[in-house]
């Protein structure tokens, strides 16, 4: 009996109906409501919660649908119906959520041990917003003539061309086809050639043409197109690697699959790593189906976002491109999911709700019965693995399109041919790049590190400037003039004299961050016109558009940055990589510390020799014999690859086992470690099962918390969210202690 009134969505009584809305609250599952009418499931619904009224959605029981080991724990709590509150309104104008979303939301909180109403949230950032919405309003032409004396400059033509007299169209819509710019746009309103009317859901928007502008693939390029174009032809679930060498046109490629998919009259979701590479990827779909994409991500306003929403949800928009929340929009009818670059870290959520962008891509498609292609040139362990194993198909380009040639790649041994003290840059990477401006050719230099230096120290007593709330070095920002912790909010000016011993003038800074690399390039090349290419400096994509522009119209000699200049960047006129410091990344000793440097090295020496001038990597290094710069120098990926599978393998690290860290933090390092004793001395035991640690994190103290981390590994066939319910379920928590559990980690901080 109390089974059977556990949350069913609309339970029928004599007062009316018990409606379960899932909320986004961190409760363990949805609350129950009371309504006059039955709602069906995905309705968007007013609801109050204490003294608050949000935005819930009607949840149907999704459990079911998810395997037993991976079902939340069901809240039992069940209120007598005459205590139920009442749903104050179901929201009409927004499109319900559809099933498979639904489902979704369900399947990302219980793989992540998460909350369901916080994985809710990220589906419900636009309409729970726009509850309660004015209707949209557009633009149509005037049937009256154009007002004598107003001057039709070509872009108030390029605006008139766009708008028809029928079919009204958001100013949003009108500049996003027009190019124009909203003061024009407002302008033409003002004269009165345009006239306001509500849009309605039908207005239809030009579409993707399959054939706009198909290019001619070259013979193995086409082979690789067809695996993918068989794999979206299926209609049913499956995933296919697409790996190939930095330049061998796998853009090109997989738009083949993509033009399958429009012609199936389905919808096709493309997930980038950043949200930077939008504009160039944007430009380059324009180009090959004649119409932008819709664009999705966390900068987009308030107003363009709802508009994608809606279009997405009934099908009008059937190509997205964005960042890995794009997973959570309503698809009506998705056939195809593309994650690019489907090694970057970017992809895992790391704040909130925890996620891997691109397992959740593949749990997605599952679930529409769609395609997914996973694209790099240098895929992850993984990926490679389900892919030997049989699991993903595999598309493979070998070459360079065009006869261009991968980049040659040297190493500079730091140890004999540094700098002199004080300076970064090596004798031999500044001829280079000294022979490339003669040249009239572009070089780059990378250096993953924000900031003008990574440390500040007192010369006189040894005091090293560091975040009060964290373990970590202030970093400095000389163009900001302010020191900065990398792993918090906290900021401060620049201090002058030690605030430690009160030395004057004694603080020096040590290690470089780009903005000194930038300054040592200007003074050593006093002519170069030298651009900055870092995520602080530039963080809209607009701005990251400009940048692109300037080098790619040739006003750029020197371009420096951090990991934003090693992503998929297409600049034909650079010749020259020059890599500060190749070792960076391979401190800390985590798991993918190794293989995660490999393939941002990779990826950044992919940039040089694009076009028909042959490109040259320099490497600057300590460790010249470690296996990652010996394998970048071979060009040997796949040996390396099998070197880091062959470690991984006997101890069932991932991903030939499963993985948690747990993480228990705490405002004073004493009860934070006796919390993490208690939890080891409880944790789950037998055969495939072993937990390590606990030790202190190598951030050991973040935003003012003490952490101290766990790891739960297991063999594959043994599932992780079972063992962790019951090991931390009966945990006590107290005096602000807390327990974080991230599955499949990523980062070991
Ligand atoms: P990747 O993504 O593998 O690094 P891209 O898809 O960016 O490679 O291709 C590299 C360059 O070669 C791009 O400028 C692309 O337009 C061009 N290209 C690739 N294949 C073709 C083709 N078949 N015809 C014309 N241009 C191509
Ligand atoms: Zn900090």
């Amino acid at each position: 009996m109390a089974k059977e009134s556990l949350s069913p969505h609309s339970k029928r009584t004599a007062q009316g109906h018990r409606i379960s809305v899932l909320v986004p609250r961190p409760f363990s599952g949805p609350l129950d409501y009371r309504a006059v009418e039955p709602l069906p499931p995905g309705t968007l619904v007013r609801v109050p919660l204490g003294r608050q009224e949000i935005v819930g959605c009607v949840w149907d029981d999704q459990r079911s649908k998810i395997p037993v080991d991976l079902r939340p724990p069901q809240d039992s709590r069940i209120v007598a119906f005459e205590k139920l509150r009442f749903i104050k309104e179901a929201i009409t104008s927004v499109p319900p959520l559809p099933e498979d979303l639904r489902q979704f939301v369900e399947w990302v909180a219980a793989y992540g041990l998460s909350a369901p109403g916080m994985v809710l949230a990220i589906a419900l950032r636009v309409p729970a917003a726009a509850g309660g919405v004015k209707p949209t309003l557009g633009w149509v032409r005037c049937a009256r003539a154009v007002p004598a004396g107003l001057r039709i400059t070509p872009s108030r033509q390029k605006v008139l061309d766009v708008v028809s007299e029928d079919t009204p169209l958001t100013s949003f819509m009108i500049a996003e086809r027009s190019g124009a710019s909203t003061a024009v746009i407002r302008g033409l309103i003002n004269a009165g050639v345009l006239e306001e009317r509500v849009v309605t859901v039908q207005a239809s928007s030009p579409q993707p043409d399959p054939d706009y502008a198909p290019p001619s693939l070259s013979t193995i390029q086409a082979e690789a197109a067809d695996v993918l174009v068989e794999g979206v032809k299926e209609r049913a679930f499956n995933v296919t690697l697409l790996e190939g060498v930095t330049g061998s046109g796998k853009t090109e490629v997989y738009f083949e699959a993509v033009a399958e998919c429009l012609r199936q009259g389905r919808q096709v979701l493309v997930l980038l790593p950043e949200i930077v590479l939008t504009a160039q990827w944007t430009e380059r779909f324009t180009r090959r189906f004649g119409v932008r994409p819709a664009v999705w991500h966390s900068e987009l306003g308030q107003k363009a976002r709802r508009e994608t929403w809606c279009a997405v949800a009934d099908g009008r928009q059937r190509v997205v491109v964005g960042a890995r929340s794009s997973l959570f929009l309503p698809f009506a009818n998705l056939g195809l999911v593309v994650v690019d670059e489907e090694h970057e870290s970017t992809y895992k959520q790391e704040e909130g709700v925890l996620y891997h962008g691109r397992d959740m891509a593949i749990v997605r498609a599952r679930m529409v019965g769609g395609a997914v292609i996973l694209v790099s040139a240098t895929p992850s362990m993984e990926t490679l693995v389900n892919a030997q194993q049989g699991r993903y198909r595999h598309a493979l380009l070998e070459d360079r399109h065009g006869g261009a040639r991968l980049p040659d790649i040297s190493l500079i041994d730091m140890k004999q041919s540094g700098p002199e003290r004080g300076l970064f840059l090596s004798p031999l990477l500044c001829e280079t790049i000294e022979a490339r401006m003669a040249a009239g050719e572009q070089s780059m230099l990378f250096l993953n590190r924000r900031g003008y230096a990574p440390l500040t120290l007192c010369r006189a007593c040894g005091h090293r400037i560091q975040c009060p709330h964290c373990s970590a070095w202030l970093v400095e920002h000389r163009a900001r003039r302010m020191m900065a912790c990398h792993h918090c909010e906290y900021t401060q000016p620049l201090v002058v004299n030690c605030p430690s011993c009160g030395a004057e003038d004694s603080l020096v800074p040590v290690g470089p961050g780009v903005e000194r690399i930038r300054e040592e390039a200007q003074a050593r090349f006093p002519q170069a016109r030298i651009l900055s290419m870092a995520s602080d400096t530039l963080t809209s994509p607009a701005a990251m558009e400009d940048a692109v522009q300037k080098i790619s119209s040739g006003a750029v000699d020197i371009i420096i940055g951090t990991q934003v200049v090693a992503k998929g960047w297409h600049f034909p006129e650079l010749t020259l990589v020059g890599v500060v410091d190749a070792d960076l990344g391979l401190g800390g000793g985590d798991l993918r510390a190794a293989e995660r440097t490999m393939q941002l090295l990779h990826q950044v020496a992919g940039r040089a020799g694009r076009g028909s001038k042959p490109g040259l990597v320099m490497l600057q290094s300590y460790v010249g014999d470690h296996p990652v710069m010996q394998a970048l120098l071979a060009n040997d990926f796949i040996t390396f690859m099998e070197q880091e599978a062959a470690q991984r393998r006997p101890s069932f690290w991932p991903p030939y086992g499963r993985l948690a860290a747990v993480i228990v933090s705490a405002p004073k390092e004493r009860q934070a470690e006796a919390l993490a004793r208690q939890i080891a001395v409880r944790a789950p035991m037998g055969d495939g099962v072993q937990v390590l640690g606990p030790a202190p994190a190598p951030l050991a103290l973040l935003r003012g918390r003490y952490r101290f981390r766990l790891l739960l590994r297991t063999r594959r066939a043994i599932a992780l969210q079972p063992l962790l319910r019951r090991w931390l379920s009966g945990v006590p928590l107290k005096d602000g202690a807390k327990i974080d559990v991230d599955i499949d980690p990523i980062s070991f901080m």
